[in-house]
């Protein structure tokens, strides 16, 4: 909904409004209108043009019309080839006449129509074998007489709300917006029209009440030039209040670290492999960007497996090797863990103290985490969330470094920056994101990308199932194991559905694991892992899978992000259906990881699982790129990559990908503001401030758990 800034009128309950009884209040109250300026935002679906009669000698079929006429003739007749009864009056002016009929009309309307009386009536005007008629309109006694005529009006129709009659609800939303007069507009005057852009205030009652003496064709709602200026006014506020965030960024002082660090030197040639010439260069465009004295907010975009963290790692190499400290934060305990480990050998040879804070760890740990953290003593730090808790106090942090970050959200990621003295912050994120997405999410960010793979990984194979082929799909499973592959078998679900035979719910882990040890891989060991083993059992089933002990891992999405294990050389999904497609590409992206050919296989519980659009574009490409656009087309940005979990209001007016010129408009024009008034000081942008301030507060939300 679009932020509006406190007006009094806004925040007024409906009760309070004329017309809108208890029985109303709680109908709307349903739909989720609380208030006055809730209400405000419920859009007509479209319009009833009533803006002027037609002569019934003029009519066209298909069109709706206006029509005033009197009555000639009444009559009850029989539809000739379904037998019902309907009633007909045929009414007539100066230019003709025309026949209107329903089939159910209660009788005490049925008698209280009069020969000679006049009628006002709105309806589609039908062609039926080359006569027209008017089935089922609306009409009124009209007591003017056919001299007297209506005035113009345009009249908004609304989508149903259960429970109140159309023409109820139509008055009531006159009657708010007739209370809402006052209401200012929110941009100055000035502004709006050197953008040629109508308030967003002004749309809405535009949209409510479109002036009846405009001529020309009425364009729907969302087709509107009212329409288009709220779509642009939401993106707006969100670009104002990001751009501001990021000039405020921009304007303070920050650590600048040295871009030359013998640590990392070091630290690289540790590595068994070389970057890729696309690492290099993002690892330079983020030094060069640490090396200024502000404090960095960087995105670190790359897809799935294509070298985020040793580039994360290197930067931190060069803040340890200029004394200070680095966090590096993971959205679940497997990863953190994972991540920790992977340094943990480079750290103790460069004897580089490092630590692994987790919400699992007791009492005493924690304190004790703590304690090395505030002197100084632990130089990088791993962890989930539980790092930025309240208590957790660094010496000096130099850098954050925030991994998956779509897991986290923007509110978290601007909470998290709060936290500390303006330290370096580098998020990175495997899900790919589609340029429209990225604007909206990180315009306060600037974007790294690193394009394509390490070298030699060759394209996971993709392949998809029916419910029919599960024994297909399973054969090639037993294939891989006994060619001494490895692989994960995920599952929606952990607890099985009541309902069924035992042993037969392969959505949930606990079920499939007894399947595929018991029946399908008797002599293979099986492993599994999700969310509610305690944490070392499950660090102990990652180990176990890990160091090959265990061939195969039945998991749920615990899995899903970030895990490391370049031996694993197949995914099997279960339920395929039922996840989104980002998270079907960060899963598979589990595989494929070392130069063996990684393999997934989708089982889907749709009989025709290659009529599912999204199951099929994965066989087809392994681009997240590509993906993601398509995701966005196919589902829409509330449910697409990130959007959802971002914190973000959801849009009501705009819609993406459509509006992305709209967006990019509204970038633009933040832009141009922030950099003349950077605080939104001026007067006259008062209320535009107002609004930002409240949309910041609702990006930034509180801190919820993750993980
Ligand atoms: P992601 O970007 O998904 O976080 P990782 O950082 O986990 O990917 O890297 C995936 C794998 O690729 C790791 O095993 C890592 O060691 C390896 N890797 C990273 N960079 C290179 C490179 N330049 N050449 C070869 N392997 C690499
Ligand atoms: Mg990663």
């Amino acid at each position: 909904m679009l932020p509006m800034p406190n007006h009094p009128g806004f925040s007024k309950e409906l009760r309070k409004l004329k017309g809108v009884g208890p029985q109303m209040e709680k109908s709307l109250n349903k739909k989720g209108f609380k208030t006055v300026g809730d209400l405000f935002s419920f859009m007509p679906n479209r319009y009833h043009d009533r803006r002027s009669i037609t002569p019934l000698g003029s009519l066209e079929a298909e069109v709706e019309t206006l029509m005033l006429g009197e009555v000639e003739s009444m009559t009850t007749k029989r539809a000739r080839r379904t037998g019902r009864s309907f009633f007909e009056i045929t009414i007539s002016d100066d230019t003709g006449s025309v026949k209107i009929y329903w089939f159910r009309l209660p009788a005490f309307l049925r008698k209280s129509f009069k020969i000679g009386e006049t009628l006002l009536i709105f309806g589609k005007v039908e062609d039926y074998h080359n006569r027209l008629f008017v089935p089922h309109p609306e009409i009124n006694k009209w007591p003017g007489g056919a001299d007297h005529l209506p005035p113009p009006e345009i009249r908004p129709v609304y989508p149903v709300v259960d429970g109140i009659k159309a023409g109820a609800l139509r008055r009531v939303m006159a009657q708010l917006c007739s209370d809402l007069q006052a209401v200012p507009d929110i941009f100055p005057k000035a502004w709006l029209k050197e953008n040629d852009l109508t308030d967003p205030v002004s749309a809405l009652r535009v949209l409510h009440q479109p002036p009846a003496d405009a001529d020309g064709l009425l364009p729907l709602p969302r087709k509107s030039r009212a329409w288009k200026s709220l779509a642009i006014s939401e993106f707006l506020f969100i670009q104002l209040a990001l751009a501001r965030s990021r000039a405020r960024l921009g304007a303070s002082v920050g650590l600048s670290f040295s871009d030359e660090s013998a640590l990392a030197n070091d630290f690289l040639s540790s590595q068994l492999f070389e970057l890729t010439e696309s690492q290099k260069a993002v690892l330079g465009e983020i030094k060069a960007d640490m090396a200024r004295p502000h404090p960095m907010n960087r995105l670190l975009q790359g897809d799935v497996g294509s070298g985020k963290t040793v580039v994360a790692l290197t930067l931190a190499m060069g803040v340890v090797d200029a004394g200070l400290q680095v966090a590096f934060m993971a959205p679940t305990e497997i990863l953190a863990r994972q991540h920790f480990k992977t340094f943990q050998a480079y750290a103790e040879k460069a004897d580089i103290k490092t630590d692994l804070v987790t919400g699992s760890a007791n009492d005493a740990e924690k304190a004790e985490m703590r304690e090395k953290l505030a002197s100084g003593e632990t130089r990088v730090v791993f962890g989930t969330h539980a790092l930025f808790s309240a208590s957790m106090e660094f010496k000096n942090l130099g850098l954050v470094i925030i991994d998956e970050q779509h897991r986290f959200g923007v509110n978290q990621r601007l909470a998290l920056k709060s936290k500390a003295e303006r330290p370096d912050v580098l998020v990175m994120s495997a899900t790919p994101i589609p340029r429209s997405l990225a604007m909206t999410l990180y315009g306060d960010l600037d974007i790294s990308t690193i394009k394509g793979l390490p070298p030699g990984r060759q394209p996971i194979k993709t392949r998809l199932f029916g419910p029919n082929e599960r024994k297909q799909a399973y054969k090639y499973l037993v294939q891989e194991i006994d060619q001494g592959g490895q692989a994960f078998i995920v599952a929606p679900r952990i607890e099985p559905d009541n309902e069924g035979e035992p042993g037969s719910d392969l959505s949930s882990v606990i079920e499939l694991f007894k399947v595929v040890s018991n029946e399908i891989l008797p002599n293979t060991a099986v492993g599994m892992a999700h969310g509610r083993m305690d944490s070392s059992e499950l660090e102990l089933a990652i180990k176990d899978f890990e160091s090959g002990k265990t061939r195969v891992l039945v998991a749920t999405t615990v899995i899903e992000v970030g895990l490391d294990i370049p031996d694993a050389t197949m995914i099997v999904v279960e339920g395929a259906e039922r996840f989104g497609l980002a998270q079907l590409h960060q899963l598979r992206g589990r595989v494929g990881r070392s130069d063996k050919p990684g393999k997934c296989i989708l089982i889907s519980n749709q009989p025709e699982p290659e009529q599912n659009q999204r199951l099929n574009i994965l066989t087809e490409t392994s681009d997240g790129f590509v993906l993601a656009e398509e995701d966005l087309k196919t589902r829409g940005p509330g449910d697409a990559t990130g959007l959802r979990q971002s914190g973000l209001p959801p849009f009501t007016w705009a819609q993406l990908p459509e509006d992305l010129p709209l967006l990019i408009q509204a970038r633009d024009l933040a832009k141009e503001i922030i950099e003349q008034d950077p605080e939104l000081a001026d007067a006259s942008f008062r209320l535009v401030r107002d609004v930002v301030d409240r949309v910041d507060d609702q990006i930034r939300g509180e801190v919820s758990d993750v993980g």
